[in-house]
């Protein structure tokens, strides 16, 4: 054998694929872009994410109907997750191809009592969601998006900071002219979590009392929203930050832009799955919420809401859930941290995914010794690189970080535990959790490409 058969070697992908795949992967982009920016929270992600379903011909699953071979469902979990699927020509039995991702993204909650009044200025209380950096939120422009469910059980939307008129939200940093203090902390206590206090006006009511900017600003939500103070209680309000999806570098390969994790994951196996018609095996796709705090809540990938759909499905070929299960395949679809020449301490060069290097197999993730991890099977592995090779879908394997260098984990663990082959795949990050991500195009096309080929296959 020569040497270069006997060598395992990776090829930057511009150097693999033609011109008329750089095509493909530009227009892809340009739809990824799109549904970024209007995803901004896992409610509006699962409803964008509705919206483009139905324009591909998916229907609201209904208890009870037909279900013949290439029918599209789906499935929304409280409107923060959503389930999909497009029946295969088999059984249930032969199991489903499934593909998880998650649309929650790390961000600021506002508390339940969030509204406060001090030296005059407005403010709202806020506790983070998710891994954050939390000096990385100050002085930064942030837009806020979420509902208010009233006493009689009507909900009202809410999102300010997104349409190009709207006011804006930030929270102030300390000038470094008086942060000799501030200074000599460490990185995670510079700026403290109760900290995180969100500027929202600053002009008193005219009315006499205490409070009069307090009063001015509820006076304002009460008129645009017809909401008081005491709804606050019963809201899911998400600043997020303000900052649009655009093109990074002089060549335009990259994209920057907030929740690339994991909604770039999600957009890959929603697209994917949109346009595969009359799939050999159930092809289902999650996108999930609650990654980010572990996966808990009943619209988190711990809950029975993904039994209760799948087994719907099962129900309707009198397959029982269990048997389906055990044939299934998962690709837990989670971005990975890509090899940064900033930080190349922190990883092992030979082992870390890099940009424009393909979509991202992980065989595990997890901390000290792959605790907590999935560790998917050498031979879904096997499985799946054959698959991909035949297929022209570039990719590559990953590993999160150096070895005791910290760790995570993703949804994989919670589809294992169904007694559902997983494994972890995914577009590699840089900055990842930071305010605003960025991804190579490259990888993003061939994330979308990789799930499409499962699903085909
Ligand atoms: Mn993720
Ligand atoms: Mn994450």
């Amino acid at each position: 054998m020569t040497r270069e058969e006997l060598f395992y070697s990776q090829k930057n992908g511009y150097d693999i694929i033609d011109d008329a795949e750089k095509q493909k992967v530009h227009d892809y982009c340009e739809d990824y872009k799109r549904f970024l920016d209007a995803a901004r929270t896992e409610r509006l992600a699962v409803r964008e994410g509705i919206k483009l379903a139905e324009a591909a011909g998916f229907v609201e699953y209904r208890r009870g109907m037909a279900l013949p071979a290439g029918t599209k469902v789906y499935s929304s979990v409280r409107g923060k997750a959503l389930l999909l699927a497009v029946m295969g020509r088999e059984s249930m039995d032969s199991g489903c191809v499934i593909a998880a991702a998650h649309v929650d993204s790390p961000r600021l909650d506002l508390k339940q009592n969030p509204m406060y009044e001090d030296t005059e200025l407005g403010y709202f209380k806020t506790h983070y969601y998710g891994g954050i950096k939390k000096y990385q939120w100050t002085a930064l422009p942030l837009e806020l998006h979420g509902v208010v469910a009233l006493r009689g059980g009507k909900t009202v939307d809410v999102s300010i900071g997104r349409d190009k008129d709207d006011p804006q939200f930030v929270i102030t940093d300390l000038l470094p002219h008086l942060a000799a203090d501030q200074y000599k902390k460490t990185l995670s206590e510079a700026i403290s979590g109760e900290g995180l206090n969100i500027l929202i006006g600053s002009m008193p009511d005219a009315e006499d009392g205490s409070d009069r900017v307090k009063l001015a600003l509820l006076r304002l939500l009460n008129e645009k929203y017809g909401i008081t103070e005491a709804d606050f209680l019963s809201a899911e309000l998400c600043a997020v930050p303000a900052l649009e999806t655009r093109d990074q570098g002089l060549d335009r390969s990259l994209i920057g832009g907030y929740g690339h994790d994991d909604r770039v994951c999600a957009y890959a196996e929603l697209r994917a799955i949109m346009e595969t018609e009359n799939p050999r095996r159930t092809c289902v796709c999650i996108l999930a919420d609650k990654e980010e705090i572990g996966s808990e809540g009943v619209s988190g990938m711990k809950s029975e809401a993904f039994e209760c759909f799948i087994g719907d499905l099962c129900a309707s070929q009198g397959v029982e859930l269990r048997h389906c299960f055990e044939k299934s395949i998962c690709i837990s679809a989670d971005v990975c941290n890509g090899f940064d020449p900033n930080f190349p301490e922190v990883s092992e060069k030979r082992n870390n995914a890099k940009l424009n290097y393909g979509v991202t197999l992980v065989k595990f993730t997890g901390a000290r010794g792959k605790s907590g991890s999935n560790d998917a099977s050498a031979e879904l592995i096997g499985y799946l690189r054959g698959l991909f090779d035949a297929n022209g879908v570039v990719w590559q394997m990953g590993e999160l970080g150096k070895v005791d260098q910290g760790g995570g984990g993703t949804v994989a663990m919670y589809m294992s535990k169904r007694n559902i082959d997983t494994i972890d795949a995914g577009v590699p990050v840089l900055s990842m959790h930071a305010p605003y991500e960025t991804v190579a195009k490259f990888d993003c096309y061939m994330t979308f490409k990789a799930f499409k080929t499962v699903y085909a296959d």
